[in-house]
């Protein structure tokens, strides 16, 4: 998503520090405490503006949830719809770059992570960049606990194929593989993403679910 920088996105986001963090690196391996509870934590990485997320903490307050955005811009646009709502205790936004959260959680701290619609660099050249890179599964494997799941939701194939064959060639567990996700039995209950609702009429949405576990072990 590129949206023209908002030189007001910085201090509006500093000034809702009970909902935001800004330096999450402070709480490396203290999320739980940070959060108040012991529930599982899930996140989504490369959240845009918000949709998912917000749903998803509405639906289940049993589970904390963190979105996490690189751009303060398209952060600012999900925390302002956000406060729009009524409040959920169980929901807080992160601006932080999905390479790093290593040095944000500890081992074992994560319960899912979400990546919906990341964007595909589909230059070959910049295939490191796309957040299904080898490395960057390195970072969810580290993060995950043992049984943690990773959910990857895209409409664009050659992504789809990319991401496939980079789990697999990593060793991941593969739980499901989804070809069409909203014309096939047993997601009923999915929550569409901003990206999901303006491209899901043009073809197929794909949906892959791994664990790391057995790497783990
Ligand atoms: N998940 C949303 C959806 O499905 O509607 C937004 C999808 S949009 C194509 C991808 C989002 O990922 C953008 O908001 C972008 O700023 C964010 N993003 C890209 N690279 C990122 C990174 N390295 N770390 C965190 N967020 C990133």
């Amino acid at each position: 998503m590129r949206l023209r920088n908002n030189p007001d996105a910085m201090p509006f986001l500093e000034e809702q520090a009970d909902l935001v963090f800004i330096n999450p690196r402070d709480h490396l391996g203290k999320w739980h405490e940070v959060l108040g509870n012991n529930n599982p934590i899930a996140i989504e990485i490369g959240m845009g503006k918000g949709d998912f997320i917000i749903e998803n903490a509405r639906r289940n307050p049993d589970i904390n949830y963190i979105g996490i955005e690189k751009y303060s811009t398209v952060l600012t646009i999900a925390v302002k719809k956000y406060l729009e709502m009524e409040a959920l205790p169980n929901l807080r936004f992160m601006k932080e770059d999905a390479a790093v959260l290593g040095e944000v959680f500890a081992e074992n701290e994560i319960d899912t992570v979400y990546l919906n619609f990341s964007d595909p660099w589909p230059k070959k050249r910049h295939s490191k960049r796309r957040l299904t890179y080898a490395s960057f599964l390195d970072v969810y494997k580290n993060i995950l606990k043992e049984k943690g799941h990773l959910i990857f939701k895209t409409d664009n194939r050659p992504f789809f194929e990319y991401s496939l064959v980079s789990m697999n060639n990593y060793g991941v567990c593969f739980h499901d593989v989804c070809l069409d996700l909203h014309h096939s039995e047993g997601y009923e209950d999915n929550v569409m993403t901003e990206y999901e609702k303006k491209f899901s009429p043009f073809g197929p949405i794909y949906r892959i679910d791994i664990d790391f576990g057995e790497m783990n072990g």
